[in-house]
């Protein structure tokens, strides 16, 4: 092609590779691994066998035969792919008796399944409010949650992590008539839980919606698995009033997709309004069918939860025994996600390089991703470790911990 001379020759297309040498050159370049699993929490890693600590697959059902079972025989009965968007044709009877269960997972009135959780996020948040409405917004908020705000073009106010008493002065002096309040229930890189009677409080008393992510909640925390809005106690028709709960099901439940829940009438309303839903391929049948399956596994997990708790209590302890000269840090988590800070990126990354010299995988998660001078390793436990395991992993950061070089 002619250069245009009134541009000169560069065009900011040729300017890309520059763009990319610069990621690159500020060791921000992200490499994907190719990840085969190899039983248990055990996974072939670009060929190189690894004990992984970083799956959200916390109750260990990915890959349980009855889920593929289920695949198989639905995909026999409806074949792969749904052919169309919910609202034309895309909406299966295997995906409609599905989202009738998830309502009566989590007791709630009613539901909306979507085939993912970014989706899922980033077109309700806009078909709840708009120019002119308020949107208050936890810190450490779930990146989806933040792009469906700045989607929904309304004002965000970000209050510091877990603050509610910020967020109540916020709800307090904001005129908006419209406030939707957005918050992970378990927060994904540091693993606390929200306080979700108080905050539910909060709403209450300023008229505002609460919109809940239990991604890293649903069936882990609550009795049978139904989530951290069951956990608190708030289910039924009268909590659903000023609550939508979304949950994940690509997590604990195995599978993929997610789901909205909460009064029929708000649900009605995401329906029609969220433009994700609308305009997009329904979820194939037999995901749905998987997850009908994944579903009865949760609530009957009782075991696959005790065994997750046993792991989390035995990793806490054997944590909090490592030398405190380092300045490493354990966030207070009673959840599958345990967070060790380190500080700076470099030792994070020494860390997680370190342990897997030593055949172990657990990821170091660094800035913009977490705040400035708080990477950390992101420990993922499942109830497919063994004890065993976690003890591994925990000799392997006390060698790390007296080795000179860090
Ligand atoms: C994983 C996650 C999502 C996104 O869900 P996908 O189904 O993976 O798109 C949303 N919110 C939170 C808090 C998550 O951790």
């Amino acid at each position: 092609m002619e250069p245009n001379p009134e541009r000169g020759n560069s065009s900011w297309i040729d300017e890309i590779p520059d763009r990319l040498a610069a990621i690159e050159g500020a060791h921000l370049l992200r490499r994907r691994r190719v990840v085969q699993p190899a039983g248990g929490a055990h996974l072939l890693v670009d060929g190189q066998p690894l004990l992984a600590f970083c799956s959200n697959d916390y109750l260990g059902l990915a890959s349980h035969p009855a889920l593929a079972e289920a695949a198989r025989q639905a995909t026999h009965r409806y074949g792969l792919g749904s052919g169309g968007s919910p609202l034309v044709s895309g909406h299966s009877a295997a995906n409609d008796a599905l989202e009738h269960e998830l309502a009566a997972f989590v007791q709630l009135p009613r539901a909306l399944y979507f085939y993912a959780g970014y989706a899922t996020n980033t077109g309700i948040i806009p078909a709840l409010v708009g120019k002119g409405d308020a949107l208050f917004s936890d810190a450490l908020n779930h990146a989806c949650l933040i792009d469906g705000a700045r989607l929904s073009r309304a004002t965000i106010v970000r209050y510091p992590h877990a603050d509610l008493a910020a967020l109540g002065a916020a709800l307090a002096a904001n005129p908006a008539r419209r406030k939707l309040v957005i918050s992970d229930a378990v927060f994904s890189m540091d693993g606390d839980l929200i306080d979700i009677p108080a905050l539910l409080a909060l709403c209450e008393r300023h008229d505002a919606l609460l919109l809940l992510d239990d991604a890293h909640g649903f069936g882990v925390l609550g009795p049978q698995g139904r989530g951290s809005l069951a956990q608190a106690g708030l289910t039924g028709a009268a909590a659903a009033r000023r609550v939508l709960y979304m949950a994940t099901l690509g997590k604990a439940a195995g599978v993929a997709g997610a789901f909205v829940a909460g009064d029929a009438t708000l649900i009605e309303w995401l329906l029609q309004g969220t433009r994700s839903y609308i305009f997009a391929t329904a979820a194939p049948p037999l995901l749905a069918s998987a997850l009908r399956q994944s579903l009865r596994l949760m609530a009957a997990a009782d075991d696959r939860r005790a065994q997750l708790d046993a792991l989390i209590a035995q990793l806490r302890e054997g944590l909090a025994a490592l030398p405190q000269h380092l300045g490493w840090r354990l966030l207070p988590s009673q959840t599958p996600v345990q967070a060790l800070v380190v500080g700076r990126s470099e030792d994070a990354l020494a860390l997680m390089d370190g342990l897997r010299a030593r055949g172990l995988w657990v990821p170091a998660i660094r800035p913009p991703t977490v705040p400035a001078g708080t990477a950390r390793l992101r420990i993922a436990l499942s109830a497919a470790h063994t004890a065993h395991d976690v003890q591994q992993l925990l000799d392997a950061l006390h060698a790390a911990a007296s080795d000179p070089a860090l």
